[in-house]
């Protein structure tokens, strides 16, 4: 069982889906955890990391904006002194052709989904530095980072280059004891991927050689890994979860 007892960690997007679950899990763990995300719901899960007897603290904010994500993690560090996990997930799939994509699409897509991941890694980024200890993981996904996807080439973009940041970034602050790593998941059955329907589900279950559509678990499991110490060698890469999708 990893122990992440006295770990202060950052979740985003995380009134939902997979980031709440690896909320919960952080928790479960022995973290303490901030709940970040743009809808009320956050503040349920906080309630429910409460339960759990950690400290936890949630934070409305819009990943995309870097003043509303200083502010929130100027008041993580006001409240527990530091920051030593930070999970990228935030992110928004909005399915569209390209023949239909406007600049604003573009721009709201890569604004979350690749902006938002740069704005929390960058506020985050003194402190751990001053700590010399950190645990960036990035959630990108198999689209993108390794098959293209119809109708996504706006979420494609930035899922890409959330890996290619990953790489660079690791690079650069491996000498401080910073771990950047991004998962890239395959289908994971979420309040977000629930709306694509029933058919669309079953097509896309028969294509799973493992057989069954990932749970938010998997790729928490992933992210409690990736978090601890068990994993202190591994940096700058890119691990997919995806029950064997992209093999074939
Ligand atoms: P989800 O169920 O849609 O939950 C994402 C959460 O992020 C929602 O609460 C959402 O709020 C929030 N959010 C959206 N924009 C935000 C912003 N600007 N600032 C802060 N929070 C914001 O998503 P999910 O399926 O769990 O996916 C989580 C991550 O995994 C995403 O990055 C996604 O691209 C990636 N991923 C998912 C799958 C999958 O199959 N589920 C596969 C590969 C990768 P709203 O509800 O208001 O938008």
């Amino acid at each position: 069982m990893i122990n992440l007892n006295g770990r202060v960690a950052i979740v985003t997007g995380a009134a939902q889906g997979i980031g709440k679950e690896v909320g919960l899990s952080l928790a479960r763990a022995g973290a303490d955890v901030v709940i970040v995300d743009v809808v009320d719901k956050l503040f349920e899960v906080v309630k429910d990391i409460k339960k759990h007897g950690r400290n936890t603290l949630g934070i409305k904010c819009d990943v995309s904006n870097y003043n509303d994500v200083k502010n929130a993690v100027d008041q993580v560090i006001d409240k527990f002194g530091g920051v030593d996990i930070l999970v990228n997930n935030a992110g928004i799939y909005p399915f569209r052709p390209i023949l239909e994509m406007n600049e604003e699409d573009w721009d709201k897509v890569i604004g979350v989904n690749l902006k938002g991941v740069f704005n929390f890694t960058k506020a985050v980024l003194p402190k751990m530095i001053e700590q010399k200890r950190g645990k960036i993981i990035n959630i990108a996904s198999i689209a993108g980072a390794v098959v293209g996807f119809m109708n996504l080439t706006h979420y494609s973009a930035s899922k890409a280059g959330i890996v290619g940041f990953t790489k660079s970034l690791a690079l650069e602050v491996a000498k401080y004891r910073i771990n950047v790593n991004a998962i890239s998941p395959g289908p994971i059955l979420t309040e977000g991927t629930e709306i694509l329907g029933h058919e669309m589900y079953e097509q896309i279950k028969m294509a799973i050689p493992i057989g069954r559509w990932g749970k938010p678990e998997d790729v928490a499991n992933l992210v409690i890994f990736l978090a601890s110490d068990e994993s202190n060698f591994i940096t700058g890469q890119n691990i997919v979860i995806d029950g064997g999708y992209t093999l074939q």
